[in-house]
């Protein structure tokens, strides 16, 4: 049976349930160390993570991130797609691209997959915030090999701040001469990232690329790239801590399940909101559990105004208006008046040029908390291995038990 007809058979058999927006977080395990992001210091424990059983559980789904950690590092991810391909219109990997043959073996097999690669600017700034030996070239090659192998879905991911804002725009430029999705982000503070300290010190400053960026989509014959202005329009929002253009509706039509199985509504939150767990329960009995209805509720008073493509795409869809008709603004004044997007649309962006607000004010709208220990959501037994060794020896020694064939690790 083809892909399609699959959807179509599956769509039949589940014509009651509403398809979803999952992300499915495979490992914790990470070998990157960017400056962002504490996670590569706290791994998963290859036993624990999300076996194909719990894959199986899953609901359909319209649309699937597979992330991590580093997803590739797991030498059975194929069989995950395997799985996932049954009950996913559409599949899109992040990775930091370093495993090029591990990437191009699995797009063989799924030439329709997406693959977002996240590169940080150009190749200095790039290997100095990520922390990869040779990341930007590994990168940047493995792309290129996508792209000869005829891949359609592929772009690269930039997580934006002091230190690379004004790379932005020369990466946006890279990506659409290469004809390449490029998606944006900028820093967030979540047991995720296991960071509570990230924050953009020069506001005006970042700012001021995002705005050249937004000019430059939106200057575009592209309606995608013109809804890619608005979200990018909302980072300045966000960054200057104010409060989401769109509402949240994570965990009514979107989730993600961590490696141990456990179901929550996002990873911006402070110390993960649990669901319920996948590898005990089954996906209706979870669903409509009332922890998940508690979680909801906790959803609707979050304010933690996170700005990430994962819950921003979903309420983009689902409140359309908002942004349709901030593009159709922006178009016609572009063409009947010419004038250009500017930040000061913003009122906060206003006002703190014009004092009304300090940099203290601002700062403490955000989610930085300089006096807190971020929270690693971590199951007891994969903490434990933390004892005597760091996250990076733990990741490291299994990378190379992989590379000699020792398959104990997956
Ligand atoms: S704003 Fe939404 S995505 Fe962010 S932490 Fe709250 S519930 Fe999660």
């Amino acid at each position: 049976m083809n892909r399609a007809a699959r959807i179509r058979s599956m769509d039949c058999c589940t014509r009651h349930m509403k398809k979803l927006n999952g992300t499915v977080i495979v490992t914790y395990r990470c070998n990157a160390r960017c400056t962002m992001c504490n996670r590569y210091k706290a791994p998963s424990k290859p036993e624990e993570e999300i076996s194909i059983e719990t894959i199986k559980k899953l609901p359909p789904m319209y649309f699937t991130n597979i992330t991590g950690g580093e997803p590739f590092i797991r030498t059975d991810l194929k069989e995950i797609v395997r799985e996932l391909d049954k009950k996913s219109d559409r599949i899109v990997i992040s990775t930091n691209g370093f495993f090029t043959d591990r990437i191009l073996d699995l797009c063989r097999e799924f030439p329709d997959i997406g693959i977002r690669i996240s590169i940080e600017g150009l190749e200095q700034t790039n290997n100095e915030i990520r922390g990869l030996p040779d990341g930007y070239r590994r990168g940047y090659e493995t792309l290129r090999k996508l792209k000869e192998m005829g891949l359609k879905d592929i772009g690269f991911g930039m997580t934006v701040q002091d230190r690379n804002a004004a790379d932005l725009t020369a990466l946006y430029e890279l990506s659409d001469k290469l004809g390449m999705e490029f998606a944006t982000a900028s820093l967030h503070n979540s047991f995720y990232f296991v960071e509570a300290k990230n924050i953009i010190h020069d506001r005006p400053m970042v700012a001021r690329h995002f705005e050249d960026l937004v000019n430059e989509l939106l200057d575009s014959n592209s309606p995608k790239k013109w809804f890619r202005a608005y979200f990018n329009h909302g980072l300045i929002n966000y960054i200057y801590g104010q409060k989401r253009l769109l509402p949240c509706d994570m965990s009514y039509d979107t989730f993600f399940i961590d490696p141990y199985g456990d179901v929550m509504p996002c990873n911006g939150t402070k110390e993960k909101w649990v669901m319920g767990n996948l590898n005990r329960q089954d996906w209706d009995e979870l669903w409509s559990s009332p922890e998940a209805e508690e979680v909801r509720r906790r959803v609707r008073r979050c304010d933690r105004q996170c700005w990430m493509i994962g819950s921003v795409s979903p309420a983009m869809h689902k409140y359309i208006w908002g942004p349709a008709w901030w593009v159709f603004r922006h178009k016609f004044l572009r063409f009947y008046k010419k004038k250009k997007y500017s930040m000061y649309e913003i009122p906060a962006v206003r006002d703190y040029r014009d004092g009304k607000v300090t940099k203290e004010q601002l700062d403490a709208c955000s989610t930085c908390d300089l006096n807190a220990a971020a929270d690693n959501g971590l199951s007891a037994a994969s903490a434990a291995q933390l004892k005597d060794r760091t996250g990076e020896e733990i990741v490291a020694e299994d990378l190379a038990g992989q590379m000699t064939g020792d398959t104990r690790k997956r």
